[in-house]
C-alpha cells in the first residue's frame, strides 16, 4: 500500500524556533527558568488582558488537572462536560475522585449543548469543562450565564483555540474561572508536548504554580537567584511534576509569534475545502459567526448519508489514494472504561453518536499547499463517485 502522502499533521518549525533551542542547549539552563517566564509573559500579551495570569505548563492534561484541584474539586463532586471529546478533558476529573457527567453536543456546533448542560446540573455539580471543539468557540456568554446561575465553576478546554473568538473576544479572555491551551505536536501552535493556565483568579494561580512543582513554595529558579539561601524551600502541599523546561518554551516563544499567520493559512485551507466539496454529499463543519476567528486544528466534515459509503470504508479509500484521514472524536461513551464506569448507552448521546458514525477529520496543517490541498479534493470527488 502506498504511504499516505498526508500522514499525521507535521508542524512548521522554523529556524527561529531552532536556534532558540539551541541558544538554551548552550546557556546551561535548561528546564523550567527564563524562558518559561517569557514564554508565560508573551502569552499573557498575546492574549491581550493584563489582568489575566499565564502559567506554563507540560501538558494541557496537566493545567485542567491543576485548575480543576485549584477550584477543590474532589471527591462527591460532579463535573459536567460533553461526551464529543478527548478523554484528557475527562479524566482529570476523575484523578480528583470527582465524578464526570457527560452530555450530549449541538448537531449544529459540534460542541457541547448548553441546554443539556443546564438540563445536568443537580446538587452535586461544581464545575463545567466546555472544548471548543475543532476551533469553534463555544457560545461562552451564554454557558457562563447558565454557571453563573447555578454557582458552577468553569474550565475551559481551549486545546484546540489558539486562537479563537467569540464576541470578538479570544479564547482565554472570557470570566471562566481558568482555560488552558495545548502545544501537543498536532495542535496550532507547538512546544512538543506542553500547555498553558491562564486565570483571572490569584489565588488559583498561585496554587497553581505551587502544585505544578512538588507543592514547592518558590520554584527552583527562584532557588538559585533570589537573597534567601539556595537550598531553602518548603513543601506545602502533595504537588505534581507538571513545569515546562526551557527547552520547549524556547520553541513556544517563536511558535507564538506565528500563531496569527498559522491561522490564516489554516482558514485559507478551510476555505479551499469548503469551495471543493460544494455540491458533494457533505456536511462541511460548522463555521463561526462573521468577523469571529476559527482556530481550525480540525477540519470535520460529516458524510451524508446519500453519500452511498460508509465512514470507515471513505477513510479506507482515501488511505488507497495516500490521504490519512482521522476521526474526532471516538466519543468517550462508546469507550469501555467511560461506558462501564458510568452504565452509558450511544442513545443517550443521540448527536454526539449520529456525528460519530459519519466524521472524517481531514488533513489540515500550515505545511500544506494549496497543490496538497487539491490533492485531497480530487481523492474525496474520485471516492465518492465510486
Ligand atoms: C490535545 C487535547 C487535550 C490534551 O492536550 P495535551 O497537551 O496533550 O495534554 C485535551 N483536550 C483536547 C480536546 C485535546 O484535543
Amino acid at each position: 500500500m502506498t504511504p499516505p502522502r498526508h500522514p499525521s499533521p507535521q508542524p512548521e518549525i522554523g529556524d527561529a524556533e531552532i536556534a532558540e533551542v539551541v541558544d538554551t542547549l548552550r546557556s546551561g539552563w535548561i528546564t523550567t527558568g527564563p524562558k518559561a517566564r517569557r514564554f508565560e509573559a508573551d502569552f499573557g500579551a498575546f492574549l491581550g488582558d493584563p489582568a489575566l495570569q499565564a502559567i506554563a505548563v507540560n501538558s494541557a492534561t496537566a493545567g485542567l488537572h491543576l485548575a480543576l484541584e485549584g477550584l477543590g474539586i474532589g471527591p462527591g463532586d460532579e463535573v459536567i462536560t460533553t461526551t464529543h471529546t478527548f478523554t484528557a478533558t475527562a479524566e482529570v476529573v476523575r484523578y480528583l475522585g470527582a465524578d464526570v457527567r457527560l452530555v450530549d453536543i449541538d448537531p449544529a456546533t459540534l460542541c457541547i449543548d448548553l441546554a443539556q448542560v443546564q438540563a445536568a446540573i443537580g446538587p452535586r455539580s461544581k464545575a463545567v469543562i466546555p472544548v471548543h471543539y475543532g476551533g469553534l468557540a463555544v457560545d461562552m456568554t451564554a454557558l457562563l450565564a447558565i454557571a453563573r446561575a447555578h454557582g458552577l465553576a468553569v474550565v475551559e478546554d481551549a486545546a484546540h483555540a489558539l486562537p479563537s473568538t467569540h464576541g470578538g473576544r479570544l479564547v482565554g479572555t472570557f470570566d471562566s474561572d481558568a482555560s488552558v491551551f495545548s502545544f501537543y505536536a498536532n495542535k496550532t501552535m507547538t512546544t512538543g508536548e506542553g500547555g498553558m493556565l491562564v486565570t483571572r483568579d490569584a489565588r488559583l494561580a498561585e496554587r497553581a504554580r505551587v502544585m505544578r512543582l512538588h507543592g514547592i513554595s518558590r520554584d527552583a529558579f527562584d532557588r538559585f537567584t533570589a537573597k534567601v539561601p539556595s537550598w531553602a524551600y518548603e513543601i506545602v502541599a502533595p504537588g505534581f511534576k507538571y513545569n515546562l523546561t526551557d527547552i520547549a518554551a524556547a520553541l513556544g516563544l517563536h511558535q507564538l509569534q506565528r500563531v496569527r499567520a498559522f491561522q490564516q493559512r489554516r482558514a485559507e485551507i478551510a476555505a479551499r475545502y469548503d469551495a471543493g466539496f460544494a455540491g458533494l454529499p457533505i456536511v462541511l463543519p460548522p463555521r463561526p459567526a462573521a468577523g469571529e476567528l476559527h482556530a481550525w486544528h480540525l477540519y470535520a466534515i460529516r458524510l451524508a448519508d446519500e453519500a452511498g459509503i460508509a465512514r470507515d470504508r471513505f477513510i479506507e479509500a482515501l488511505f488507497e489514494r495516500g490521504i490519512g484521514c482521522s476521526v474526532h472524536y471516538i466519543p468517550l461513551h462508546l469507550h469501555p472504561y467511560w461506558r462501564e464506569r458510568y452504565g452509558l448507552r450511544p442513545e443517550q448521546f443521540p448527536h454526539s453518536q449520529h456525528a460519530y458514525e459519519r466524521l472524517v477529520s481531514l488533513p489540515i496543517y500550515t505545511r500544506m499547499g494549496d497543490a496538497d490541498v487539491d490533492r485531497v479534493l480530487d481523492a474525496v470527488r474520485a471516492v465518492l463517485r465510486a
